[in-house]
């Protein structure tokens, strides 16, 4: 039997590694395919809505000292910083009165009594500004069970922990060897989340040094098996007080990360088609037409930055992340304007939960 035609590939139910590598490894003429199958299948299965996550770096302490992150531990060129509640409330607030539907706090790892304390006094005060209507995402890395479960009950209910690669091997490469740092321990803790309730996201870096198309495919499968409902996943981008910059000359060009993160998101819709898919600030990084042409192949939420201007610039992960803000008051508007520009609509005062989640919840 001969190989499907690469048209016939993308209206397949089922796709092997060897089918999203072909997907991953379009030339220009098939990409263009892949783009328009992912946005069909994406109008189809979750509408034409953008939902929305207003972001707040609420800390850049942090315990881990990942190789390829700005806030690592043992980055001593970056000054460090924590919100006030009052700071981080009224962030909140800001996003209640914009009908945002929802936020992400986001922050360095920290695992103490104190931290846990703060962020489920912090979410419950969140709840309460909002009478219940905020939607509140965490994404504070690697936490006891004990901890996951204080902040699902005060009101977390969606948790983002990406992966960073799926693949053991490159995992090790990219982190220090300890305990710390354990691929087995961040698997635990995606199934730990989802054992306990919350709607859980992952992710993943594109374009890491030495990383491999294949490796990438196994990602989106590692996505798929693990039933995950949320997926944040952008380039790499190099930091130079990092010890990854120093493989930099294995990189390949930032606008190929780019195109290479694109694909990953279309080919992902097309593997995953009920899942929320986050157009992410990295890929904006690298083109300011980022966040709408991931839109238009496939992704359904943005994450705009609503953290006080002054820590916006502080909180840098990587090289050349948007600074200024296009996500303040008045600038709200022209990101609906933008996004209904392409064709899509900003869905003010929803949630958006995945639909994913909710026919998996059907299922229990
Ligand atoms: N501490 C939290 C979240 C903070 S970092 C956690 O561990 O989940 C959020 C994400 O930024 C990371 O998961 C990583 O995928 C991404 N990131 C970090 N450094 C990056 C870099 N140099 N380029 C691109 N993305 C990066």
């Amino acid at each position: 039997m001969s190989a499907p035609s690469f048209e016939q590939l993308l209206q397949q139910d089922k796709f092997s590694r060897k089918d999203l590598v072909r997907m991953l490894s379009a030339n220009e003429i098939d990409t263009l395919k892949l783009f328009s199958r992912a946005e069909e299948v994406r109008i189809s299965h979750v509408g034409k809505n953008v939902y929305l996550r207003g972001l707040i770096e609420i800390s850049n302490i942090c315990a881990k000292d990942c190789y390829y992150c700005g806030i690592r531990k043992s980055n001593k060129n970056t000054q460090r910083y924590e919100l006030s509640n009052e700071e981080i409330l009224s962030a909140a607030e800001f996003a209640h009165k914009n009908r945002f539907g929802s936020i992400v706090l986001q922050g360095g790892e920290i695992i103490s009594n104190r931290h846990t304390d703060w962020i489920e006094t912090i979410v419950r005060e969140v709840k309460k500004l909002s009478n219940g209507s905020l939607g509140i995402t965490l994404s504070l890395g690697e936490q006891s069970e004990e901890t996951y479960e204080r902040w699902f009950e005060a009101g977390a209910h969606r948790y983002l922990l990406r992966i960073e690669s799926s693949d053991p091997c490159l995992y090790r490469e990219i982190h220090p060897d300890n305990s710390l740092h354990d691929y087995q321990k961040r698997l635990q803790s995606l199934d730990l989340l989802q054992s306990i309730g919350y709607q859980v996201g992952t992710g993943v870096m594109i374009g890491l040094p030495k990383q491999t198309i294949e490796q990438l495919a196994g990602d989106l499968l590692f996505f798929q098996s693990n039933d995950i409902d949320m997926i944040g996943m952008g380039p790499y981008i190099e930091h130079k007080d990092t010890p990854l910059y120093a493989k930099k000359n294995n990189l390949s060009f930032l606008d190929e990360r780019y195109l290479l993160a694109l694909k990953m998101v279309a080919s992902l819709r097309i593997l995953m088609k009920d899942i929320n898919i986050a157009s992410v600030t990295a890929l904006q990084a690298i083109n300011p037409e980022g966040r709408e042409e991931a839109i238009k192949v496939g992704a359904n939420v943005i994450m705009p930055n609503i953290t006080p201007g002054i820590w916006r610039n502080v909180y840098k992960l990587y090289e050349n992340k948007p600074t200024i803000s296009q996500d303040d008051e008045d600038n709200l508007s022209y990101l609906i304007e933008r996004i209904a520009a392409i064709g899509y609509n900003v869905q003010l005062d929803s949630w958006g939960d995945s639909l994913h989640y909710k026919s998996r919840k059907k299922e229990d």
